[in-house]
């Protein structure tokens, strides 16, 4: 079909110019870009702009990511394959889907029912059977599932979760917003040594949903 064509030419460029283009030079999250349809994760309504340098709406009051800031935030997490990784904020699913085109499985939590209903319903749909979505608080982590190599949070907390650094694996990698303000926050990223010690590192300012919840912003 037509649009499919320029779908995935518009998915060729934003490649290029968003991701490249600025600088993401990890080959494995490249390819995972070039290959997660994310007009598939988009509303009908936004469908031809889902290659734009932008955020978009999912619904309840929900937005997908930027693609440079979900291509940033992943490089940032180092992963070489085979991670069992936790995302908090699954949202779209879109993330999620990038996340397994690298890493061996991803648990994704997201807190509206809506949201985590749909977003299993289209990865199931697009075949990554290795992504499972649960829905609840995220700003607790997800324990069932603990520990694990990496994890990534799509919304901001004004503080970092401390369940989330429990749940890291000596060695693994944290990637959030974190911020004071809701309107403006960081991207820090956090490891944690084999002796359990960490090392953080702010990477560019960022501007997300809140992370809502126990740990998180009150509703
Ligand atoms: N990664 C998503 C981005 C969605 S925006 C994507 O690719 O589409 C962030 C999401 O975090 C929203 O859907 C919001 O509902 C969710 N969220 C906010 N607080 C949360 C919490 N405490 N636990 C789980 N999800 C949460």
């Amino acid at each position: 079909m037509r649009q499919e064509k320029d779908l995935a030419r518009a998915r060729e460029a934003m490649v290029a110019t968003q991701i490249a283009g600025r600088g993401v030079r990890d080959p494995r999250v490249i390819a995972a870009m070039r290959k997660v349809p994310r007009e598939e994760f988009v509303p009908e309504p936004h469908r031809a702009h889902a290659y734009d340098d932008s955020a978009l709406p999912i619904g309840c009051g929900q937005t997908i990511s930027q693609p440079y800031i979900v291509a940033l935030m992943i490089e940032a997490l180092g992963l070489e394959g085979g991670e069992h990784v936790l995302e908090v904020g699954s949202g779209s699913g879109y993330a999620a889907a990038v996340l397994a085109e690298i890493a061996a499985d991803v648990i994704g939590i997201e807190r509206q029912p809506e949201l985590a209903r749909r977003a299993q319903e289209t990865l199931t749909r697009l075949g990554y059977d290795r992504v499972t979505i649960i829905e609840g608080d995220g700003s607790l982590g997800y324990a069932p599932a603990a520990p694990y190599d990496a994890i990534l949070v799509s919304a901001a907390a004004p503080e970092v979760p401390p369940a989330l650094i429990e749940q890291l694996r000596p060695g693994g990698r944290l990637v959030l917003p974190v911020g004071r303000l809701r309107a403006h926050q960081v991207v820090r990223r956090i490891e944690k040594d084999g002796r359990g010690r960490l090392r953080e590192e702010d990477i560019t300012g960022v501007r997300f949903v809140p992370l809502v919840g126990k740990a998180g912003w009150k509703a």
